[in-house]
């Protein structure tokens, strides 16, 4: 059988306990096994404050739609960010009317304190981190720089779900403002969409919880008037539908009890690779300078012909993929074309190796073995 890049394994049976749940009650939309989920997921990261909601995406949208508000943003203030990373995480800073400012990466693909701080100008408001295939980077340089300039941190920890460092998640760090995951299709934690967001502070997390659902205040209505007035509730705020449902939140509980379990397999599966390809000096392995507590969201490589490589693959049907293009090179984004050299140059190197629960260590050992026959 072929082999996947990305492929998810659900534990069908749980899950569908799960859901079965929310239909026999007559319970799928918000509330139930979302809140649940969110309990979990505070228990399991030490976040003070979760929402659950459809993806990722909102999530990020929600980070500067809400910072923008607390902190009095104007548009066309500045958010510096990556090129390599998936569309989103830029998309969000111009929901805003923001502007992204993109900073080159470090070897780790994540970005480079150096050009962040060269990257500051007097309109910088933010920077987002991407923690790129799970890796911290250099994060906590990062943080430093953010807290001498004055400005906030927003980490899309879409690729994190699982990383630690030092034994705490990297989004609960004094600095960090807020966290946004994905639980994506593919994801290490996987739904079919969702995601969460986790505020580092009340009063967001208050207001992010009316803006992901409507702009509905049933606070003030709620206190007043117990009882009678239940259903009465006012809107004072152009809020968004953000909200997740208790199917997805059903899957990703489920999916919870095994992310630590299928990180350590992602880890062992890591190995084998950096094992099979370090003696090869034609292959730039992608370092994690925290191996032991890496969730590994993706494997890549730079090798110099990388599309070569990928049709030589799929003759074995294996099926390798190709993550981010350097953003500056879409319509969108050309405004930034050119600064940022490095990232440019290796994202049209980077190949991604196959990495799920369904690899074998025979498919494994096959995969290495092909590419070192072609990289060579
Ligand atoms: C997947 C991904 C997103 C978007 O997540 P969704 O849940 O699909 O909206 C954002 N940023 C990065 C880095 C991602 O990989």
């Amino acid at each position: 059988m072929a082999i996947q890049v990305l492929k998810p394994k659900f534990h069908v049976e749980e899950c569908l306990k799960e859901i079965r749940e929310c239909l026999e009650k007559g319970w799928t939309g918000m509330g139930f096994k979302t809140v649940q989920f969110e309990e979990e997921w505070k228990k399991y990261t030490g976040h003070k404050y979760a929402y659950y909601l459809n993806s990722n995406t909102v999530g990020l949208h929600l980070a500067f739609k809400i910072l923008k508000m607390r902190y009095n943003w104007k548009d066309g203030d500045e958010v510096i960010t990556t090129p390599i990373t998936f569309v989103s995480t830029n998309l969000a800073i111009l929901y805003e009317n923001l502007k992204p400012v993109f900073a080159d990466v470090d070897d780790e693909l994540c970005l480079d304190p150096e050009d962040v701080e060269r990257k500051i100008t007097n309109k910088t408001r933010a920077i987002i981190f991407v923690g790129y295939g799970g890796r911290v980077g250099q994060l906590k340089k990062i943080l430093e720089i953010a807290k001498k300039h004055n400005l906030r941190v927003v980490l899309d920890a879409a690729h994190m779900s699982g990383t630690r460092y030092d034994g705490s998640f990297p989004g609960t760090w004094e600095g960090v403002d807020v966290a946004v995951y994905s639980y994506q299709a593919v994801k290490n934690l996987a739904t079919g969409d969702s995601g969460c967001i986790c505020w580092n502070d009340p009063e967001s997390a208050e207001l992010n919880k009316q803006l992901a659902w409507c702009g509905i205040n049933k606070d003030t209505y709620a206190r007043s008037n117990k009882g009678t007035y239940a259903w009465k509730y006012d809107v004072d705020y152009v809020g968004y539908k953000y909200n997740g449902n208790a199917i997805m939140a059903s899957i990703a509980l489920t999916q919870l009890k095994y992310l630590d379990q299928e990180n350590e397999r992602r880890r062992e599966i890591v190995k084998m690779y950096n094992e099979g390809f370090k003696n090869n000096s034609k292959i730039k392995i992608i370092p994690a300078n925290h191996p032991e507590e890496c969730c590994y969201h993706l494997y890549e490589l730079a090798v110099p012909d990388r599309e070569a490589l990928l049709d030589y693959l799929s003759q074995f049907e294996i099926n390798c993929g190709v993550h981010y293009r350097d953003n500056t090179e879409y319509s969108i984004f050309a405004f930034g074309h050119g600064s940022c050299p490095k990232a440019h140059e290796i994202s049209q190197h980077l190949i991604t190796m196959p990495l799920h629960m369904w690899l074998t260590d025979e498919d494994v050992q096959l995969i290495i073995k092909k590419v070192n026959e072609f990289v060579k």
